[in-house]
């Protein structure tokens, strides 16, 4: 066992229902969280919902509803998921509860205290889809790259300031730690210190323009910037500022090991930003964050217009959760962008669900049920040290194949062996290989554990009865 697990995952903003990005991030959390549950670690898994900021503001009032009752809306479809797609997670924040606008507010305190806010009078254009500033430098055409269909906001008003150029230096010795995956983020968070876009950032917004924020400690008249507010969950969470010896906060975050997963998209925010913070407020930094890749679906970005976007949930129902988290985690890159079709999932789908391990675990259980007596004996303990060690390195595909060469060999083994023949003429010897196939499944459905929790049980439970399971996976049309 070892120190204590913190993982969380970053927070969806509730202006829509979740989309496919959010179900491969919440997986791949999952996956990590299981796998350190599986080796006995105490382990806190955090997600929830980021519910401030223009962007829901005014899709709202658009909408003509209350904005506490819009989040309330969207914030349901999120902890809905928790069943749609086996989540495990141990808390569900969300930026409008009580304890979280307390840490918001304490970790501003702090910030004012190190002297890293102060006020100003200023002019940028601001991108509501990203809820960022833009510098020109950043924008094509005029417009924000990641929204060319949005024009941007001009904001000229006198706002506070955090002072992110004073982290400089602390941010690059921070970030020259073993503290992203993969590589080629660590080097974007190293440019974007080095570039003309670390500058000290806006947040706060006045309340008359937007009120729809956690109000700025001391000044009825602003209220937090959505950033600002929201990046504190993580700590939030774990009930800080309750930084007693028995807190979460003490367990976790001090003297636990500490994960982010996040887009690829959001290393400013969690590698810069979030970290800039925590060292204003003297708050330990992260200790590691992993940024994932996008599904793309026929080589493009999933959009409404171009008609190809895929809903991971409808899948889900269709084939089964675990089919969808086989497809996330051994068919989706880790750290690069992957494609998610239909062909593609289905061909999957078939060969290493239906074909592979679904065939494998009614096979040998079929025999093992007509020729052996009584169950085999299994070990509930055993050292998986090298699929750990790709778990914990994020390779969840590389991960998955080591299971997958394990239904390879067995099926191997019942080609060249042929026990189904062998125990009609020496029962014994039959037996023998029957039983080793069924303590071979068995490691297989425990290796499963962290990747499809469902299937792992069943095949476990199979061969802990000496029954052979219902069929898990049928072959599946294109
Ligand atoms: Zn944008």
């Amino acid at each position: 066992m070892s120190r204590p697990f913190y993982i969380t995952t970053t927070l969806p903003y509730v202006n829509d229902k979740p989309h496919v990005g959010h179900a491969l991030e919440f997986v791949q959390a999952d996956a990590l969280a299981r796998s350190r549950r599986l080796r006995d670690d105490e382990v806190f898994f955090n997600t929830g919902t980021d519910e401030h900021g223009q962007k829901i503001y005014d899709k709202a009032v658009k909408e003509g509803r209350d904005v506490k009752e819009y989040v309330d809306f969207y914030a349901e479809r999120f902890t809905a998921l928790k069943e749609k797609l086996n989540l495990s997670y141990d808390a569900f924040i969300r930026t409008t509860d009580e304890k979280h606008i307390q840490a918001a507010q304490e970790i501003w305190k702090r910030c004012e205290a190190a002297g890293d806010i102060y006020k100003k009078n200023y002019k940028t254009k601001y991108c509501v889809g990203c809820e960022l500033e833009k510098t020109d430098s950043e924008l094509v055409e005029g417009k924000c790259p990641i929204h060319l269909n949005l024009e941007l906001q001009i904001v000229d008003e006198e706002n506070y300031f955090f002072k992110l150029s004073k982290y400089k230096d602390a941010l690059l010795a921070y970030l020259a730690g073993d503290v992203v995956t993969p590589l080629a983020r660590k080097n974007d968070a190293i440019n974007f210190v080095n570039g003309d876009g670390f500058q000290d950032f806006s947040i706060s917004r006045l309340k008359e323009k937007m009120s729809w924020g956690i109000p700025v400690p001391g000044d009825e008249s602003q209220v937090m910037y959505v950033w600002f507010d929201a990046l504190t969950n993580y700590i939030s969470t774990l009930d800080w500022p309750n930084e007693s010896a028995d807190s979460n906060f003490t367990k976790y975050w001090m003297n636990g090991e500490t994960l982010q997963v996040a887009g690829k998209d959001q290393v400013r925010m969690q590698s810069i930003m979030w970290q800039a913070m925590l060292l204003s407020a003297n708050v330990p930094p992260t200790q590691h964050v992993f940024y994932h890749g996008f599904i793309t679906s026929g080589g493009q970005k999933m959009s409404k217009s171009l008609g190809n976007v895929l809903d991971p949930f409808d899948y889900a129902e269709e084939f089964g959760i675990d089919a969808v988290r086989y497809f996330f985690l051994r068919h989706v890159h880790p750290f690069e962008d992957s494609d998610f079709t239909r062909e593609r999932f289905v061909e999957s789908y078939n060969a290493g669900l239906a074909n592979g391990l679904g065939n494998l675990a009614s096979r040998v259980m079929k025999m093992a049920e007509e020729h052996l007596t009584e169950p085999v004996v299994v070990a509930e303990k055993e050292d998986f040290t090298d699929y750990f060690a790709l778990l914990d390195a994020f390779k969840f595909n590389e991960a998955s194949d080591l299971i997958w060469q394990k239904i390879a060999e067995c099926d191997a083994l019942i080609q060249e062996s042929q026990p189904f023949k062998v125990v009609k003429d020496d029962a014994e010897k039959g037996r023998a290989l029957i039983a080793d196939l069924a303590v071979r499944l068995y490691t297989i459905g425990r290796m499963l554990n962290p990747l499809m929790p469902s299937t792992s049980q069943i095949i476990k439970d199979a061969v802990k009865a000496n029954k052979k399971p219902e069929n898990m996976f049928s072959r599946r049309e294109a």
